[in-house]
């Protein structure tokens, strides 16, 4: 099939378009390095640097959408934020007026969005969240409703939509190595009061996620949201504890939440006060993750 994927060159494109093109599929990459996007791929993909350049004509059966300025890192200035909203809602415009053009149109659209989009929840608050969560007025939640709704638009073409809502993604590369890095130093316990709930997935079943929906697309709505976390999100605490055993390392100094606040603003709720996820909509289609667990995850990952 022809799948155009968004994204491609990043952590979780880079598996999933080596995985894709090993399956045969016929890839369109959108990448602002067009060269060191086909090196990446050894040539096997055609790339384009904008939606511009896709013709009307172009067929496309299956579009991807996973780009995004990274969240974590630069402070939210002003700036920073409108070029975090540009990079996702602004380019899924894009995207959506080119569906608009496309002389046959796309079947699927899986998109990428973030478990951001329900908040924060404070330390100890025990609610899980699934899907019909609501969202709240915060930034990382208004751009992943932005985000959300930017990609819904393409529904009204006719295209089927289903949002994935990523919990942190845990892989060779991502955020671990920066969340193990204290524990692996010998310096880490939980960050915090250590009772914020982590949400996380494992990048392989990201890959099953999204090969699952593709599988079952007959059965999808027109519109639909999915939490992408496994069933087993733990406390900060939990997850020192467990990476620490995995590392054989010791966890006992938690890490105080207020250098972070200091150089990280608002941006160190996403660490300090997590989200309890639950997938119930991957958990009703019978959906088995490979990683449900975070000691299994971590053994496979370090
Ligand atoms: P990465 O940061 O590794 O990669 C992001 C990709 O987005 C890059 O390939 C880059 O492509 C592309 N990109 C960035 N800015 C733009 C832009 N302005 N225009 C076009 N493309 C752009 O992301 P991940 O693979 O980790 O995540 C994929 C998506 O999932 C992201 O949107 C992220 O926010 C979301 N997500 C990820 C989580 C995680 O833990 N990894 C958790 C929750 C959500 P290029 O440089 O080639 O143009």
């Amino acid at each position: 099939e022809q799948v155009l994927v968004t994204g491609a060159t990043g952590f979780i494109g880079t598996l999933l378009v080596k995985a894709l093109l090993a399956d045969g599929q016929q890839v369109t990459v959108l990448s602002r390095k067009p060269r060191q996007a086909c090196w990446k791929f050894d040539g096997r993909v055609r790339v384009i640097a904008s939606m511009q350049e896709l013709p009307a004509n172009q067929h496309v059966d299956v579009i991807i959408n996973l780009a995004g300025e990274r969240i974590l890192g630069w402070r939210w200035s002003e700036k920073r934020k409108a070029e975090l909203r540009q990079s996702r809602a602004g380019l899924t415009k894009q995207i959506t007026e080119w569906i608009a053009r496309a002389e046959s149109k796309p079947r699927l659209l899986l998109a990428a969005s973030a478990i951001g989009y329900y908040g924060i929840q404070a330390p100890g608050d025990e609610r899980e969240l699934s899907e019909s969560a609501v969202p709240q007025s915060i930034f990382m939640s208004e751009l992943c409703q932005e985000w959300e709704h930017a990609n819904q638009a393409a529904s009204t073409y006719g295209v089927k939509v289903a949002r994935m809502r990523l919990g942190v993604v845990l892989g060779q590369q991502g955020a671990l190595g920066m969340m193990l890095l204290p524990i692996k130093l010998g310096l880490g316990g939980a960050l915090g009061s250590g009772k914020q709930w982590q949400s996380w997935i494992h990048v392989h079943d990201v890959l099953r996620g999204i090969a699952h929906l593709w599988q079952h697309e007959a059965s999808l709505p027109l519109d639909s949201a999915y939490n992408f976390t496994t069933p087993g999100a733990v406390t900060q605490k939990q997850f020192s504890s467990i990476a620490a055993s995995v590392l054989r390392r010791p966890s006992f100094f938690p890490t105080p939440g207020w250098p972070m606040r200091l150089m990280l603003g608002e941006q160190a709720d996403l660490l300090l006060e997590g989200q309890r996820v639950v997938p119930a909509k991957l958990a009703e289609d019978g959906f088995v993750f490979d990683y449900p667990d975070l000691r299994s995850a971590l053994i496979n990952l370090v």
